[in-house]
Order: structure tokens, then sequence, then C-alpha cells
């Protein structure tokens, strides 16, 4: 595969290709707020989301030794997705989603998704998102010369787009958080890239499963069908588009993003709803006079 093949295209391949494994490294911490599990769900306030015990798993698309796309000016995917996820990790964590992961793979290239997979699953994580820059297939690149080198570009798309996989175990709840990413981003200016819908795309066409917030099927990604929660993949912007390539590596344009997506999953963790604390799972045990099972841990 070239290295101007991107985010889901890149991946199809490796799924084609069988295992791909990169090794992965987590981290988090943690901090509090309560919501009381009676409170009615209140989108994006405060008391309606336990930010305190809501994991996010943020995966760091690609790995330093399998970079990815190469943008317009010669730079790595890798670098872009490092650098957005990792300020979008330090948002959640001032917003007080203390257990935000940073999953960072850093083997080379055929060393699994698989393994990627299960590192986030082994985290209990109640969201993951994966985040990647966009490219093109090979066939839409033009050349030019920068710093006396010639590299290949196309300006002929811009914007996000994002994906989820109708064979995640939790369909529904992915769609719901791609949804609020979408319309938050939306909110910010940022449009999304209508071009996965175009036959031109060949078998990298996509279903846009909402056409408001720039949602797309990608069914075979193993990020998005084997993680055992709610997953979804962001192409945050197209940086083998020359003007695009120079947004995304703005601190403006990285902030909001991160914004963004601080907001939809406040939005989404109130959506779910308060976990219940030891308390209320005490309290419920007495009611039923017995054992109690967490049913929110497998929403
Ligand atoms: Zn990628």
């Amino acid at each position: 595969m070239t290295p101007a093949m991107h985010g889901p295209m890149r991946w199809a391949r490796r799924i084609r290709r069988v295992a791909i494994i990169l090794p992965a490294a987590l981290l988090w911490q943690s901090a509090s707020l309560r919501a009381e599990p009676s409170e009615a769900p209140q989108k994006a306030s405060v008391s309606a989301c336990d930010r305190a015990g809501f994991r996010v798993v943020l995966d760091v698309g690609h790995s330093d030794k399998a970079w990815g796309a190469i943008s317009a000016r010669g730079q790595r995917e890798y670098d872009f997705n490092l650098r957005l996820a990792t300020l979008t990790q330090r948002k959640l964590l001032a917003a007080g989603f203390a257990k935000s992961v940073l999953l960072v793979t850093q083997g080379p290239a055929m060393k699994s998704l698989h393994q990627r997979v299960a590192r986030a699953n082994q985290s209990g994580a109640e969201l993951f998102l994966s985040i990647h820059h966009d490219s093109v297939p090979d066939k839409f690149l033009e050349k030019w010369q920068v710093e006396g080198v010639q590299r290949g570009f196309s300006d002929r798309f811009t914007g996000h787009s994002i994906f989820v996989s109708n064979s995640n175990r939790d369909y529904v709840a992915s769609l719901s958080f791609a949804k609020l990413l979408g319309k938050q981003l939306k909110a910010r200016d940022l449009q999304y890239t209508p071009h996965y819908t175009q036959k031109i795309m060949g078998h990298r066409q996509r279903i846009l499963v909402d056409a408001d917030a720039g949602v797309y099927r990608y069914d075979q990604l193993i990020v998005l069908k084997d993680t055992r929660m709610p997953a979804v993949l962001l192409e945050a912007g197209s940086i083998i588009n020359r003007d695009e390539e120079l947004a995304m590596q703005s601190p403006e344009r990285q902030g909001l993003i991160a914004a963004a997506v601080t907001k939809a999953v406040d939005e989404f963790c109130a959506e779910r709803g308060p976990t219940p604390g030891p308390s209320s799972l005490q309290r419920v045990a007495r009611e039923h006079g017995g054992a109690v099972v967490n049913h929110n841990k497998q929403r």
C-alpha cells in the first residue's frame, strides 16, 4: 500500500491482509463529579453526566513506525493524529473526564489492529474514538514541488468525515455519538466532505447514514466492529489538500475539533445516564434481596 492511502482506505487493505497488530500503551488518571441516578437526563448539563466515572479511549491512528498517510508537504499522518488526540485528551481531562485514555501504538505496522482493540476492550471504556487525518486514492494525486522535493497533493476534497460500523455490538450508541460529534463540528462551522458518497470512490464508496452530521457507515473496520463499546472513527480533515493541511496544523483548528469532541462526549455521557455508584447498587440489592448485576456496563 502506498503512503498516500489514508485512514479507512488503508485500513480496508489491512483487513484484507488479515491481522495487523500495533502494541499499545494506555495512560489514564482520575477526578470527580457525580450525578444523582434519579435525575432525568439533561443533555450537556454538568449534572447529567458522571464525568469522573465515564471513560473514553482516544485511539491515535497508526504508529510511529507505520504512520499512515503523507500530507501534501510530506508530513506524517501519525503526527497529526497524535497532536490532535493529545490536545483532545487535555481538554477532556480539564472538563473533568479524568479517566480519558490516550491509546498510542508503538510497534511496526504488522503487529495487529486486534491488539489495539484488545487494549481498548481491557480498559473498560464506555466510548472509543479513533482519530485520523484523511488523504485520497492515488488516482487523484497531482504533483508539486515542496522545498525541492516532489510531493503528491489533491485539492479536490476538503472536510472531515465520521465513520461507524453496523457490526459494532452497540451500533445505535455508536451512531448516536457520531451524530453528536458531527453536529458539534458543524456548530463550529466545520463542514464534512460528501465525497465518500460518489461513485468515483469505487470500493471506497460509503453509505451516508446522516447527511446533516456527516456520518458514514464503514462496517468492516476492525477498530469499529471489534471494540466492545460504542466506537467511532473521525477523519479530522484532509492533509493531502494543500490548504486544509495548513488549517489542520493550526492550533485554532485543532482547538475547535478538540472542543467539539469534548462537548459531544459530554452530551453522549449525559444521554447514557449516570453510572450507578456503590451506594445505589447496594440500594438496588436491598430492594431485590440479592445479587446485583451492573447492567450499565453492558449497554
Ligand atoms: Zn489514518
